[in-house]
Formats: C-alpha cells, sequence, structure tokens
C-alpha cells in the first residue's frame, strides 16, 4: 500500500511524505494527515530499543517503503549525538504520578523533541524530491518553538528561517534565547499581536497568491515549522512508546497494561501524537487534555462545540495562551473517519462565525477517550507548592496545569489507573512564577533562576547557564498586520 497523505479539507490531491514536509500544510489551508491505516507495532520488539532505534521503527511506518535508511539516519543526527543525554526522555515520579520530562534538548524546550528531527526530515525530503529552490521556513510562536526551530535550522544548507513572536506574550528567558540567536539564515522578529495573529498571518502567508508569485520569481518557497507540519506532529509519537517502555523496564507496570496520558495542551499536537501511538498499539485508555484559562479545549471536549468568541488571557503559562489549537482540526477529521467535506464545512464556520459544534456521532467518539479540564493561573501556583511539598517535584507552571487538573480528574471519576503526564517545560524557563508559588517571594528572572536553584537543588539546564549575558543580535519589532508584507519583503531580498 503506498503510503499518502491529504488535507482535512478535501480539496489537495494525494501527496506522499517528502512532499507533506516540504509543502507543511495543505494548498486549501486544512492540515495533512496520513491516509492509510496506522501500523500496529510490536510492543514485544520495541520495549527494548534506544530511543533512536525505536523512533526509527515508529516513524519509518509513515514513510515509503525505501525509506527506512533515511530515517535512521535523521533519528541518529537528532536524538543519538548528544543534543540530547543518553536517556531522551527521563521519567520521573511525583507521588504517584510519572513525569515524562519532555524538556533536555538543546533549547530546554519540549518543541526540541520534536524540532531536532524537522531540519534533517526537511533536508532529506528536498533531496528526494530534487528540489532546487531555496526554503524559506516560517514560524510563529508563543515561546518555546521560535528557539527551536532556530537552533534546529541554523546554518543548515537551502533554508533560512523567520521567526514571529508577540512581543509581549513570551517569558524574559525565551525572548532573550530567541533574540540571541546565531546563524547566518536566521531572523527573529517581534509583533505587536498574540500568538493567534502571528500564527493567522504565518496560515494566511502559505495560502497567499501573492506571494506565490513572488516565491516563484525568487526561487523560493514557503515552508512550516509549526506544529501544523507532519514533520512535527509524528516525532511526537515516539515519546509515548518511550516513556511506556520505561515503566515497563522499571517494573511499574507489565507490557500490555493500560495507561493514561495527561497533556498540557496549546495547539493539540502533543496529544494528538498520543493519538496516533493509541491507533499504532500502544495501550492508551484515556487522554487527559489539560488547559490554563485560555479553556476553549475544555469546552470542545465536555461539549463538542468550539466556541473561540471569547476573551483572551495572557497567562503565567503562556505557551498554552491559544483559542485557535491547529492540532484538533486533525483530530476532528479521524473522529469524522476522514470526511473532510465536514472538516471544511467546521472550519468554514470556525472562520466566519467563530464558532463550530461537532455532530452528535464525532463527540460520541470523541467523549470517550479525551477528558479535559483547567487550572486558573492563582490554582497553577498553589499545584506547584503542593506538589513540591508533599512529593519533593519541582514543577514549572505549564506541567503543574497537567498535574492540577489530573488530579481534579482522578478526584471526580475514581479512575485510579496509572498514568504518565508530559512535562512540556523545565522550571527554570518560568522561574519568578515557580519561585514566587513555593516562597512567596518576586524576583527578577536571573535571581529568581539562581535563588531556585540554590533553595531546591534541582539543576539548571545546560541550554539556559549564561543566558543573561548573551548579545542580543535581533530587534526587528513590526505591527502584526504587517507580517505578509514583511515575508514578501524578505521573499524579494533572496
Ligand atoms: C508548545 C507547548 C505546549 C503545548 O503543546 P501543544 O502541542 O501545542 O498542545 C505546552 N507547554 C509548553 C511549555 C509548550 O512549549
Amino acid at each position: 500500500m503506498e503510503k499518502k497523505y491529504v488535507s482535512t479539507r478535501n480539496l489537495q490531491k494525494e501527496i506522499n511524505f517528502y512532499q507533506a514536509i516540504v509543502q507543511g500544510i495543505g494548498e486549501d489551508g486544512g492540515l495533512l494527515v496520513p491516509n492509510f491505516d496506522f501500523t500496529k507495532m510490536d510492543l514485544e520488539a520495541l520495549s527494548n530499543l534506544n530511543y533512536v532505534d525505536l523512533a526509527t521503527e515508529v516513524l519509518s511506518t509513515f514513510v515509503p517503503e525505501d525509506g527506512k535508511e533515511l530515517i535512521h539516519e535523521a533519528c541518529l543526527n537528532a536524538y543519538g549525538k548528544g543534543l540530547f543525554p543518553e536517556i531522551v526522555v527521563p521519567v520521573k515520579k511525583a507521588g504517584d504520578v510519572y513525569v515524562a520530562e519532555l524538556f533536555h534538548g538543546q533549547t530546554a524546550a519540549f518543541k526540541d523533541m520534536a524540532l531536532s528531527l524537522l531540519p534533517y526530515l526537511m533536508t532529506l525530503s528536498l533531496k528526494q524530491l530534487n528540489e532546487q529552490r531555496e526554503v524559506m521556513i516560517l514560524a510563529a510562536t508563543s515561546g518555546d518553538t521560535g528557539k527551536a526551530a532556530l537552533e534546529g535550522f541554523k546554518d543548515v544548507a537551502g533554508t533560512c528561517i523567520k521567526v514571529f513572536y508577540p512581543l509581549d506574550g513570551v517569558s524574559a528567558i525565551q525572548q532573550q534565547q530567541m533574540v540571541s540567536q546565531t546563524g547566518k539564515n536566521v531572523k527573529v522578529i517581534g509583533i505587536h499581536g498574540n500568538f493567534d495573529d502571528a500564527q493567522t498571518a504565518v496560515k494566511k502567508a502559505f495560502a497567499s497568491d501573492e506571494l506565490k508569485v513572488e516565491s516563484d520569481k525568487h526561487n523560493v518557497f514557503l515552508s512550516s515549522a509549526n506544529s501544523i507540519n507532519v514533520g512535527r506532529l509524528i516525532p511526537q509519537i515516539v515519546y509515548y512508546f518511550h516513556s511506556y517502555f520505561e515503566l515497563v523496564r522499571n517494573d511499574e507496570i507489565n507490557l500490555g497494561d493500560q495507561v493514561n496520558f495527561c497533556v498540557p495542551s496549546g495547539n493539540f499536537g502533543n496529544c494528538l501524537a498520543g493519538y496516533f501511538a493509541k491507533q499504532m498499539g500502544l495501550p492508551i485508555n484515556k487522554f487527559i487534555c489539560a488547559s490554563n484559562k485560555n479553556n476553549i479545549l475544555t469546552d470542545f471536549f465536555t461539549t463538542g462545540r468550539y466556541d473561540a468568541n471569547r476573551e483572551f488571557y495572557k497567562t503565567n503559562a503562556p505557551a498554552m495562551d491559544i483559542l485557535v489549537s491547529s492540532n484538533l482540526e486533525r483530530l476532528v477529521w479521524f473522529m469524522s473517519d476522514g470526511d473532510g467535506d465536514k472538516v471544511r464545512s467546521y472550519m468554514d464556520k470556525l472562520n466566519s462565525e467563530g464558532v463550530y459544534e461537532v455532530d452528535e456521532e464525532t463527540y460520541e467518539k470523541i467523549k470517550k477517550q479525551f477528558k479535559a479540564g483547567y487550572l486558573n493561573e492563582d490554582e497553577v501556583l498553589q499545584t506547584i507548592k503542593q506538589c513540591f511539598n508533599e512529593t519533593g517535584y519541582l514543577l514549572d507552571t505549564h506541567t503543574a496545569i497537567g498535574y492540577g487538573v489530573l488530579k481534579q480528574y482522578q478526584k471526580d471519576s475514581g479512575d485510579d489507573m496509572k498514568t504518565i503526564l508530559l512535562s512540556t517545560a523545565s522550571p527554570y524557563k518560568f522561574p519568578e512564577s515557580v519561585y514566587k508559588a513555593i516562597y512567596d517571594e518576586e524576583l527578577d528572572v536571573y535571581s529568581a533562576i539562581e535563588k531556585l536553584n540554590e533553595r531546591t537543588a534541582v539543576p539548571v539546564p545546560r541550554a539556559l547557564a549564561g543566558i543573561k549575558d548573551r548579545a542580543v543580535l535581533h530587534k526587528e519589532a513590526i505591527d502584526k498586520t504587517e507580517i505578509i508584507s514583511f515575508i514578501k519583503s524578505e521573499i524579494e531580498a533572496m
């Protein structure tokens, strides 16, 4: 069977994996999805593989038959050459909760899990397609994607990358990480607007005929490093398998036992990758999707109605401050049995009225597997303190949301199945909030890092060492309305 990809909105001809990676998003504005049955994995055979080999086995089921060698080389480059520690994703315990730490990559962000691999997937795909044009990667970021993408694509031949971040919507550390980025092919642009504005503008750029004409003229094409790219999504399947096998190896569960996963969510790529893992045979019972005060996903999972007509809040877990959760469109496509016309009508409604509601049959399916909840900002801080005092484990604000929502869910449902909480950030990424939560004192960001380290003895990630003293190399700032024209001028300059 040929492995083809289609758009969730059904107006794009079938393409293969390499084309999907390079194209990034459907020509009709939909998201690309595998249009074939997921391969059922042999759990026994996978259970003792190292991360590189596990990733190779899992990911090669998404590419053409002869692609396995290429995927292996890409996985080796991403996960086997020192960008990550020996155990790529350590699984720790906070009381009775298993915490899979996804933040040990080169920028100390969970986004490194996929963005360390994406540039290799991109270059191998360009080669397979014999593509001669330059690729301009566009990324909108709520903080961590930007840095991880910059680091991944910096000085990669045949590529350049532009990252757009909301000037008031990322943490001080995240901003400093981005504006100090080195590399000849990178640009970092602050925008006056929020993350959704940046993401919407970038999506528009891909659909713009004007930019298409301009790109053709300059022998360049646009692609995406956001989780709308399939190459961002599928690497995330791997750590679901890995963390499950870690529990087996540590005699916490037996191979074949069911577990729950709890996922702090924003664009929903992380959680969706878990759904893929489940389709591939990983014994997952339920997903608990955790949100902050921007609780649009909580409402969707508890009602079937996605209503973006609501206030946008800036919170202490900024990577989850999202009202347009892109990857949900993919879930809705899977849950509607691949009915792209139906998904397109939902998305048209979302565009015109800001709201859609899935039909009952679809919602029934969703409700069975996905549970959801949210914490407000005070609850986040209380959870950090409580978890640290009771278990000694230091949560960041995003992971705390997962932890708090999980505890709520367990209490309300009585479900006591073993649960793996995906930790999406190091506590040192949001040190002011974490320090205040535990010691009730406001410190500036760099003092907070120092004191937190002194008082908790949790090590500071090497990616953040000395960050304060790095030179600012990127100062450009534009309005959200200028993003498209900015991209145009960048294309013209090539
Ligand atoms: C990106 C991110 C999330 C949200 O992940 P999605 O895949 O977009 O749902 C949560 N927490 C942190 C720290 C992140 O960087």
